[in-house]
């Protein structure tokens, strides 16, 4: 049956804007048009380097290939994001992606763990993953999985620059057909009986109609708040911090294979290697910090020589109350703002896409349709939300700000988490919420959390048994480590980007 929606208008052309327009151009087909339209005047955030392993699927499904686009966004690859000083001041552990053991029979590796670590043994968590230890060694290479071996438990992503990623996607999408116009938007015509979006009028005086749009317009949300009146759900109560200031600087030795996040006084600062430089940004709260003494401590803190003068941007926690409202779609920005502890928002755009190709109209679109893509988005907001939160709850640090968020409520659907680790170590990963068991024990466990207890059937192995167990489990981590090249090496050869001009 052929679709009676044809036109579908994407307004902003930053990651968010491009990401929609390379996936419809690949999967709708022909027979529907795509209009991208952005202001260089008005231009994009700039900001966001860090991405979670899943990105790479977006990447397979456009048919990209890895090399290709790691040299054209003068990327690095990630293993995990190191957090230092969170718990405490000289405490760091690493959320690593990818497995920490293997589980045996119906256990998770971890509650045998956990008997080894109540009973006074003093292996690490992190003895056991591969990505751990890679990390540390600044390792990597691709896993090179081989049929009838141990899987070799890596996962990985991506450091890169997100504007020459817009670029490269907006080449992928304009050679598909995806025609762009430059030009800022002053307006937005409503159908008066239905409140749908007729089309938006550039500042030139064109109107552009369409039949579905699409809000990549970065944090004002241009149409889902400022022509649909969506609602904004704040979450300044969980998640204080509201300001950033963003600066890179010069490349440091060695290449890190992961992100750092360092702990400060009133918030946190990021450090994500690139090929060209170093992304430096300093997240904090400004009812605890002025913007003249968090300036300073991101400047004091660089492993280079600063490239640009930092700049600031303001942010309020939350979400859309309605990413979804009668025919437009709010994505990135536009439809919400976590700030980027766990590099997840590029992964909301990336699954807003996948819900919205898997509920696309096939005209007027339906609410029950819209309902349910809209219940889907808040369960994954809600979700990581939860689990940025949890990295400040769980603080021993000294200071007012990190006293308040020790403090602080936090909702229901956390403090149960925390509870049921606490009490043995059980995780509950919630229908397809974002991170695994294994990102939520990394996080607990290094945050502080202690369970009491572990699952009974962690007793059934004998005490050498155990020990046989957690060594072999090590020496795979050890080994597939081991097999990897220095992250650099492996760039230089396979991937290293031409230079900038
Ligand atoms: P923008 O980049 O702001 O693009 C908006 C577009 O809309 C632009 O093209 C603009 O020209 C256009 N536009 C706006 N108004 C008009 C108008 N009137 N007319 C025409 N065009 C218009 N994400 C991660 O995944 N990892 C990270 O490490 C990370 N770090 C971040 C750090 C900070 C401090 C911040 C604030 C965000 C970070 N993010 C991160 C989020 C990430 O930057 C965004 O998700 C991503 O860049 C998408 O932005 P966007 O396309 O929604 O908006």
């Amino acid at each position: 049956m052929e679709s009676a929606l044809k036109q579908i208008v994407i307004v902003g052309g930053g990651t968010a804007g491009w990401m929609a327009a390379a996936a419809f151009a690949r999967f709708l087909g022909p027979g529907f048009s795509i209009h991208v339209i952005e202001s260089d005047e008005i231009g994009t955030v700039g900001v966001g380097e860090a991405t979670i392993p899943a990105i790479q699927l977006f990447n397979q499904n456009l048919g990209i290939d890895e090399k290709e686009f790691v040299r054209a966004t003068q990327g690095s690859f990630k293993l995990g994001i190191e957090f230092a000083d969170w718990y405490a001041p000289g405490n760091r552990y690493i959320h690593a992606f990818g497995a920490v053991g293997r589980p045996l029979g119906l256990l998770p590796f971890h509650h045998y763990w956990l008997r080894h670590h109540q009973q006074g043994g003093t292996s690490s968590l992190w003895d056991y993953s591969p990505t751990a230890l890679a990390a540390a060694q600044n390792r990597f290479s691709p896993p090179q999985e081989k049929p009838g071996a141990l899987p070799s438990g890596v996962a990985y992503a991506y450091h890169f620059d997100a504007g020459l990623y817009a670029a490269f996607l907006r080449r992928y999408s304009e050679a598909r057909g995806v025609v762009r116009t430059e030009g800022k938007i002053v307006g937005t015509e409503l159908n008066s009986q239905s409140g749908f979006i007729d089309a938006v009028t550039l500042s030139s005086g064109v109107n552009i109609s369409g039949d579905l749009f699409i809000d990549c317009s970065g944090f004002r949300g241009l149409l889902i708040e400022e022509a649909l009146h969506s609602g904004y759900e704040d979450w300044t109560e969980y998640l204080p911090c509201n300001r950033a200031l963003a600066v890179p600087c010069a490349s440091a030795n060695p290449l890190t294979p992961y992100t750092r996040s360092t702990a400060r006084e009133a918030g946190w600062q990021w450090r994500i290697p690139l090929q060209h430089r170093i992304g430096n940004g300093h997240v904090y709260c400004s009812d605890f910090i002025d913007d003249a003494r968090a300036t300073d401590i991101l400047m004091e803190n660089l492993d280079g020589a600063p490239l640009a003068e930092p700049r600031q941007l303001r942010f309020v926690t939350g979400k859309r109350r309605q990413i979804w409202k009668k025919n437009c779609i709010a994505l990135g920005l536009a439809s919400g703002f976590l700030e980027p502890l766990e590099s997840t928002s590029i992964h909301l755009i990336q699954s807003g896409i996948a819900k919205l190709l898997n509920f696309f109209p096939s005209g007027r679109p339906d609410q029950a349709d819209i309902d349910a893509f809209n219940t889907q988005m808040d369960f994954e907001f809600h979700a990581i939300r939860d689990f940025i939160i949890l990295h400040y709850k769980a603080n021993n640090r000294e200071g007012a700000f990190w006293t308040h968020c020790r403090e602080m409520d936090v909702p229901d659907s956390l403090a149960a988490k925390m509870e049921l680790f606490q009490a043995n170590g059980r995780i509950v990963r919630h229908n397809e919420e974002l991170f695994t068991e294994l990102g939520w024990l990394q996080v607990m466990w290094g945050q502080g959390l202690r369970p009491r207890g572990y699952h009974p059937l962690a007793d059934q192995l004998t005490p050498a048994q155990l020990q046989e167990f957690l060594s072999v489990a090590h020496k795979h981590a050890d080994f597939v480590a081991s097999q990897m090249a220095p992250h650099q090496d492996y760039i230089t050869a396979q991937c290293a980007a031409p230079p900038l001009e």
